[in-house]
């Protein structure tokens, strides 16, 4: 019994190492409370104001060290914590308290939104959605509505980069999130998606976003079906619009080569630019329009159309 004890031990510590190894490197250093009742304060100081009661146990994310305290998150919180009742996993990093009063790490990242939680709502959740998207945790509507699927989502991303599980978009999550996003956009690498036999990589229903290989502006698109090619809907009214701009105020169908973006990967593609067909979508876009890949045929003729496939050979030679 012992023994078998030992074994599942090892093979869980051998899982732990080898999952150590496949994760990204941690960006937050962990904390578990070593004593029985500790205060959580809203600054480094022992007469601070008392945010919270810890417990033995609790877990931390330690965002950085200053003398003898941690600057820590937990849960809605962010304080500090005496060092010495913290077991830290992880490498921490020392802030001078100059550096804390101007540091702003949000702002420092672009696009990133500003921090949010479940019951948010707006453009900054929006933004949230799609990253989380982009990274494979969220596939949900990209609706600006911050609920169960948008926390259930956040939690996975901070599970899979070892921070404190607690489903809300602070900052180091943000920060974690969106640095990450910057630093894939740059490094993607645009694959031709083979559609035949490939029909449902990016599966019916799918949020997408689709940048205008030309223009540069990008739109957010929901497929809502197609066998020969993907046929899509602008996901919102904005995105229409949008869409508008890009065909320079009038639908056409003249074709465009374009970047489609799902999942952490980016697609070279082509759209036409003409409301026809199936509707789904309240989105003042009158039909759908239609999105092809490597070898995808059009709907009517059952054919390869030859200026999308010119337009995605255009889409091929440039990155996101
Ligand atoms: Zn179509």
């Amino acid at each position: 019994m012992q023994k078998m004890n030992r074994l599942r031990r090892l093979a869980a510590c051998g899982l732990a190492a080898m999952l150590m190894l496949l994760a990204p490197v941690a960006h937050a250093a962990q904390g578990k409370v070593n004593t029985s009742s500790l205060v959580l304060r809203k600054s480094a100081s022992k007469t601070s104001k008392a945010l919270q009661t810890l417990d033995r146990g609790d877990t931390l994310e330690v965002l950085s060290s200053t003398g003898d305290w941690y600057k820590v998150s937990y849960g809605k919180y962010t304080g500090y914590v005496m060092k010495q009742y913290v077991k830290v996993s992880g490498k921490v990093e020392e802030q001078t308290s100059v550096k804390e009063e101007t540091k702003q790490p949000v702002a420092d990242l672009g696009d990133a939104p500003a921090t949010s939680r479940p019951g948010d709502s707006g453009s900054h959740v929006k933004k949230l959605q799609q990253a989380l998207q982009n990274k494979g945790h969220y596939n949900g509507k990209i609706d600006g509505i911050y609920g169960s699927g948008t926390t259930a989502a956040v939690k996975a991303f901070q599970k899979k980069h070892g921070l404190s599980r607690d489903g809300i978009a602070g900052k180091v999550t943000i920060k974690t999130l969106f640095g990450e996003n910057a630093a894939d956009d740059k490094t993607i690498a645009t694959e031709s998606l083979k559609w035949f036999g490939n029909e449902n990589t990016i599966p019916k229903g799918a949020t997408v976003t689709i940048k205008d290989v030309q223009t540069g502006k990008t739109f957010q698109a929901v497929r809502w079906s197609g066998a020969n090619h993907m046929d899509t809907e602008p996901a919102s009214k904005e995105d229409t619009a949008t869409m508008k701009s890009i065909y320079g105020g009038s639908w056409s169908w003249t074709r465009r080569p374009i970047l489609v973006k799902y999942n952490g990967h980016v697609y070279a593609a082509s759209m036409n630019g003409m409301p026809h067909g199936t509707s789904t979508i309240s989105n003042g876009f009158d039909g759908h329009f239609c999105v092809h890949f490597t070898g995808s045929k059009t709907h009517e003729t059952n054919r390869v159309d030859s200026d999308h496939q010119s337009c995605v050979q255009t889409a091929l030679k440039s990155t996101w």
